[in-house]
């Protein structure tokens, strides 16, 4: 019994510590993303661009994350939810809350019909996965104007969750699949990497927003106003992984 209660109160204090953690996360995103400076790893000579925001903040699309994602997932949700706050620039964000503790039915359906979206923890098992193109999917969007974003965990393996959910989100902001980079149907690490010019277009044009007064990322020797060269990334596609749809 003596074994038992300090390792039930660690336990305990683990997940306050953890539900705490994600709470500040969660909360923590400034109302202006869009303005925050975007901590992207430019060693490789990546960067995004630095449009000014307009003055106006647009429109909000809500997030309901699973608790069951762990706090390195969560780590990855909020980086996909930046990166993209970030190019939208003010005019569409993204704004997350954590679901409730077992959500009945009910109020999943509340939440989709109130145009939000579940961002979901699932894995192989679930029947997201077995159906159509979820069969070699890393992760599944379904839904207009509300849905539901399954990521499929024990696919993922080492693969850059980040990229995984900035397609996903991709989608949730009405874009189809492209040819390459980020909105490209299959997963490939390189052209995950960023929200690139090709895949906010494609998010511009399903919002009616301004492309040029949006941001997105440029590499080195890619000029800002030329589409992405898609012969450069084809080497890095590998047919595995189909990503979804
Ligand atoms: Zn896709």
């Amino acid at each position: 019994m003596s074994l038992r209660l300090p390792r039930l109160i660690t336990m305990l204090l683990a997940t306050g510590v953890t539900l705490l953690l994600a709470a500040i996360l969660f909360s923590s995103l400034p109302a202006r993303a869009a303005t925050e400076r975007l901590d992207y790893p430019s060693n490789d000579g990546w960067h995004y661009t630095t449009r000014p925001s307009p003055a106006s903040t647009g429109r909000v699309v809500e997030l309901y994350v699973d608790r069951d994602f762990n706090e390195y997932e969560r780590q990855h949700l909020l980086s996909a939810m930046r990166q993209w706050n970030y190019v939208l620039n003010g005019f569409v964000q993204f704004r997350a809350r954590m679901l409730p503790d077992d959500p009945n039915p009910m109020t999943i359906s509340q939440i989709r019909r109130s145009g939000a979206w579940v961002v979901a923890r699932v894995d192989s098992r679930h029947p997201v996965a077995h159906s159509g193109e979820g069969r070699a999917a890393l992760a599944v969007t379904t839904g207009n104007r509300g849905g539901f974003v399954y990521v499929i965990s024990d696919r993922i393996g080492n693969r850059d969750l980040t990229g995984v959910i900035m397609h996903e989100f991709g989608h949730v902001l009405g874009a189809g699949h492209d040819g390459s980079g980020l909105m490209a149907p299959v997963y490939s690490a390189a052209m995950g990497r960023c929200i690139d010019q090709e895949a906010v277009a494609l998010v511009a044009r399903a919002q009616r927003l301004p492309i040029n007064q949006l941001n997105w990322c440029e590499g080195p020797g890619v000029s800002p106003n030329l589409p992405m060269a898609r012969a450069t990334y084809s080497d890095y596609r590998t047919p595995m992984a189909a990503r979804q749809r």
